[in-house]
């Protein structure tokens, strides 16, 4: 982790059911879980914020008896859980070391019960994780957020998240560990992180680690997405970009309000972004539920077998 920002950790016990469907129209027949509400790495772009039962910046609410009640909950569930996906409003690998442990544990416990796991992450994956997951090959997917390889503007963004060494790292050993990986770029921020050659030193260091495939989003505005503080960083900045953002959605993953770039702005950059991962020998697939005017892809994957026409992405 970048930042010396010290967490204030408050324990609190769950009350209701720790498996969870998710909102998200592609991901809601399997389940998710959150182990902590907040999160350390302060992305300027996060929603959860925007949740009342999240904590303000500088403080996590850890579920400290979801072990146990998962342990109770899973052999009552009438149809075992398909897949699990972590998290959608925490970061999974949560640099605290009890917090850590009960993620292992459970991240265990569902594997060896043949729960597949999915996994998105800006956090450094412990070696541990890492070894788990490279003994059930087929089961785990992870999808390792990154939009540069420029520090500095990675730490604008992501203030706590960690480095773009330490992802690409994760990169390098999960891929080396033969577990199923890809690089997330998303949000891509107009302007900041979507030139040419941003997006051409990104590919040459994801292939560096042996990936071949990423997943690509813009960033999208809608109410509780607002830095508290102007954020610049050169010529660029949150306030200008806005400017940008003029396409309005409103039945964002069947509701809600959401505002984008224009159709020909992210048609362009997509083309221009799949054209140099192309080069790279890297593929690129987009979220439906942001571009639907320019695509019918899934950036998550969904196991073999699946139907419907979201692109199947393999678990190695
Ligand atoms: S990692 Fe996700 S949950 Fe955490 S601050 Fe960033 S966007 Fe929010």
């Amino acid at each position: 982790m970048s930042s010396t920002r010290q967490l204030r950790i408050v324990a609190i016990k769950r009350r209701g059911r720790v498996l969870r469907h998710p909102l998200l129209p592609c991901l809601a027949r399997y389940h998710t879980l959150n182990l902590t509400a907040g999160c350390p790495n302060e992305c300027f772009y996060c929603y959860s914020q925007s949740y009342e039962f999240v904590p303000s910046w500088g403080t996590v609410a850890y579920y400290e008896n979801t072990l146990e009640r998962l342990r109770a909950e899973l052999p009552r569930m009438k149809k075992k859980p398909e897949l699990v996906y972590f998290s959608t409003y925490s970061e999974p690998f949560l640099p605290i070391e009890q917090i850590l442990s009960a993620q292992f544990e459970i991240m265990k416990m569902l594997l060896e019960q043949k729960v597949r796991v999915l996994i998105s992450t800006k956090g450094k994956i412990p070696h541990r994780f890492v070894s788990l997951f490279a003994e059930y090959p087929g089961m785990v997917h992870v999808q390792v957020g990154i939009t540069t390889v420029n520090d500095r503007v990675r730490e604008l963004i992501e203030p706590n998240a960690s480095s773009v060494d330490e992802r690409l790292d994760n990169l390098k050993r999960l891929r080396g560990s033969g577990v199923s990986v890809e690089a997330r770029i998303d949000p891509l921020i107009p302007g900041l992180t979507d030139g040419n050659e941003s997006l051409d030193s990104l590919m040459r260091e994801i292939v560096k680690c042996g990936v071949r495939d990423a997943v690509a989003s813009y960033l999208f505005l809608r109410w509780g997405i607002y830095p508290t503080k102007e954020i610049a960083y050169g010529d660029w900045s949150f306030r200008k970009m806005r400017r940008l953002y003029t396409l309005k959605v409103t039945d964002y993953c069947g509701n809600g309000i959401i505002w984008l770039p224009p159709t020909e702005y992210r048609r362009e950059r997509y083309q221009t972004l799949k054209k140099i991962a192309g080069s790279y020998g890297v593929r690129i697939k987009l979220c439906r539920c942001k571009n639907r005017d320019l695509t019918d892809e899934c950036c998550h994957p969904v196991p073999p077998g699946e139907q419907g026409n979201m692109q199947q992405l393999r678990f190695l």
